[in-house]
């Protein structure tokens, strides 16, 4: 009798705690997770690159700016191209 292993679990919940630095999927290549953020407070630069396809977006920030703005306004730069 052969066993069969399909266990389908659903995505582990795992706290939401995540450590640096912050990964997005990417709207280039889809990749999950490849595109990391990084958001420089001292010259006021955001900046999301691609580590899969070398993509990257960079945009103003200000102090309240987070990460996901930084990627949200790359998406929708991206929409506004095409
Ligand atoms: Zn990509």
């Amino acid at each position: 009798m052969g066993r069969r292993k399909s266990k389908r679990k659903g995505a582990p919940r795992k706290k939401n705690i995540q450590p640096l630095p912050i990964l997005f999927d990417c709207p280039f290549c889809n990749h999950k997770q490849s595109c990391e953020a990084k958001l420089d407070k001292v010259r006021k630069i955001g900046r999301v690159t691609c580590t899969v396809c070398q993509e990257f977006f960079q945009t103003q920030i200000n102090f309240l700016t987070e990460a996901i703005d930084v990627f949200n306004d790359w998406i929708d730069a991206c929409e506004e191209e095409n």
